[in-house]
């Protein structure tokens, strides 16, 4: 099992900010904002590349709760949603994730 699916599982623990039965999100370890949580699929999807006509109504449902939770912690100034896909973004993690950042004015730099 990859380290999101196990965090997905409860093997590993970690902050949930919200969960239901499909998807989960939680505090990255390793905060690069005041605000930063990911967002996974609680099955196993390797990447943005690994989306699917099968699995797209996962990724919907994310972007769904997504907002939700952005107001759960009172990111009125906005935020930014990241999603790494292989090597040359830096993906370290490979189970589907998305990155919500906020709680600061963020870096103008994308890339
Ligand atoms: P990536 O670099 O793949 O886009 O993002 C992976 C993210 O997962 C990183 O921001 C990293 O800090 C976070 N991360 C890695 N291991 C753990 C962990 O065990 N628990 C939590 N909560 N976050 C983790
Ligand atoms: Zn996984």
């Amino acid at each position: 099992m990859c380290l999101f699916c196990k965090i997905a599982a409860g093997e590993i623990p970690s902050t949930k900010v919200y969960e239901d039965e499909s998807i989960l999100a939680f505090r990255d370890i390793n905060p690069m904002a005041p605000t930063h949580i990911l967002v996974i699929p609680k099955t196993h999807i390797p990447s943005v590349d690994g989306i699917t006509a099968e699995n797209s109504g996962l990724v919907a449902h994310i972007f769904e709760v997504i907002p939700q939770i952005a107001k759960g912690e009172g990111l009125t100034g906005g935020y930014r949603m990241v999603s790494n896909c292989g090597p040359d973004a830096g993906q370290t993690v490979n189970h589907l994730h998305f990155h919500i950042l906020g709680g600061k004015e963020l870096s103008g730099q994308m890339a």
